[in-house]
């Protein structure tokens, strides 16, 4: 049965054809009403007592599950909060004190820059002569052997949408006696994850691209279940506290992933989140994929026949490419400047990747011949030269 797309569950702005639902998902219907009771009703008329009578304090854990079940892990083996940057920083420290005896850390170039920062800063501070190695992903492999503490990854590539093959980098590393912590920032909610599968021991990933949580929304980090009781978390907040109310002098963890929290949870985020999780109910990942794959495909196949300027810069191959597409073109910049002027919405990654994110559940074929006219006159014409697109904004 065919389920997808999903239009009706999105609020989209007429004469938009949005591609960019894999860096701020669209909002879903229902969840500003859905913030505006959370805020009227919970906040404005119970106050303190939402805590516990509008279920804020369960919130967090609630949310955590329901990711669980989108990335293949139990039950309870998710936590949420914090921010995504935050969450490499809580991954990273975690795992490379299950291997004090090995000094590297073994990531990827292609690897979003804030995961590879946040990695630097930890490093530094620990001061322990730690070494960051960074080869190109497609050499990962290769590079493991056993001075190797940890291998930290994003599985889908921001620029390029370059996958990793999970199941094999976990195994090679697991095999040198490393840890793995795997990056979902472009996989959860855009190709079927199975981390217990993979049996990797951690994973973190953000939820406001796929899973349409709303900008801010928490990040999640996943602790594979047999070793989160040995799991020292180095941002030893309160809520990460096995009875946070008991105010007891020392930290005791809590005894599930729920240690990896830290401070108050943003209520109305979790709350739009939980809401724009319904978005997923009775959707068959394996069926997402499949027209992930399809609307990609003939994006590709439309755009190298109409646009021969533009370099495809994703892999061909569909099953070790993500949820999006990438076209290097010299004035990618501009060129999206010109499409987003003209409704097709998609982003720009330096220095020349013009980045198309393909999310079922609320495009279809029509919508991408769409872009692919647009985008054929912006490119033929030369529409990118008009000087009013050149000027570069904050947030590209
Ligand atoms: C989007 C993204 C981030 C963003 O981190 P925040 O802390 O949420 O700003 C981090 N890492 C990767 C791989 C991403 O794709």
């Amino acid at each position: 049965m065919k389920s997808l797309p999903r239009k009706d569950l999105f609020e989209l702005p007429d004469g938009v054809i949005y591609l960019d639902g894999n860096s701020l998902g669209p909002l879903p219907k229902g969840a500003a009403d859905r913030a505006t009771k959370s805020l009227n009703d919970e906040w404005g008329g119970q106050l303190i007592r939402a805590w516990n009578s509008a279920g804020w304090m369960d919130l967090p854990r609630k949310v955590g599950n329901r990711i669980a079940g989108l990335i293949g892990t139990p039950l309870g083996s998710v936590a949420t909060g914090d921010t995504l940057s935050i969450k490499v920083y809580q991954a990273l420290a975690a795992a490379l004190e299950m291997r004090r005896d090995r000094r590297v850390v073994l990531s990827d170039n292609g690897n979003f820059p804030t995961d590879l920062y946040m990695a630097d800063g930890l490093l530094r501070i620990i001061d322990k002569g730690y070494e960051l190695r960074t080869p190109a992903p497609q050499d990962v492999l290769s590079q493991i052997d056993d001075s190797v503490a940890v291998v930290m990854l994003t599985h889908v590539d921001y620029r390029s949408g370059r996958m990793h093959d999970m199941v094999q980098i976990t195994r090679a590393a697991h095999a040198a006696g490393a840890v793995v912590i795997w990056d979902l920032a472009h996989s959860a909610g855009a190709v079927p994850v199975d981390l217990t599968a993979s049996n990797a021991e951690f994973a973190i990933g953000c939820t406001y691209k796929y899973l349409n949580g709303g900008p801010g929304a928490p990040a999640f980090i996943y602790v594979r279940p047999d070793i989160v009781e040995g799991i020292q978390p180095t941002l030893s907040g309160w809520l990460g506290h096995d009875a946070p109310f008991a105010m007891e002098r020392s930290y005791r963890p809590a005894m599930s992933t729920e240690r990896m929290r830290v401070g108050t949870p943003s209520i109305v985020q979790l709350t739009i989140l939980d809401h724009a999780l319904n978005v997923w109910d009775g959707v068959d990942m394996d069926e997402m994929r499949r027209a992930s794959i399809g609307l990609s495909e003939q994006f590709i196949a439309e755009v190298e026949t109409r646009c021969p300027s533009l370099k495809l810069a994703s892999p061909r191959d569909p099953e070790t490419r993500g949820s999006q597409v990438s076209f290097a073109f010299e004035h990618g910049y501009a060129a999206m400047q010109a499409l987003i002027d003209r409704g097709v919405i998609g982003d720009f990654r330096a220095p020349d990747i013009m980045r198309f994110g393909f999310t079922p559940l609320f495009l279809d074929e029509g919508d991408v011949m769409a872009a692919v006219n647009v985008l054929e006159e912006v490119i033929s014409k030369q529409i990118w030269r008009d000087p009013k697109y050149q000027t570069q904004s904050r947030v590209t």
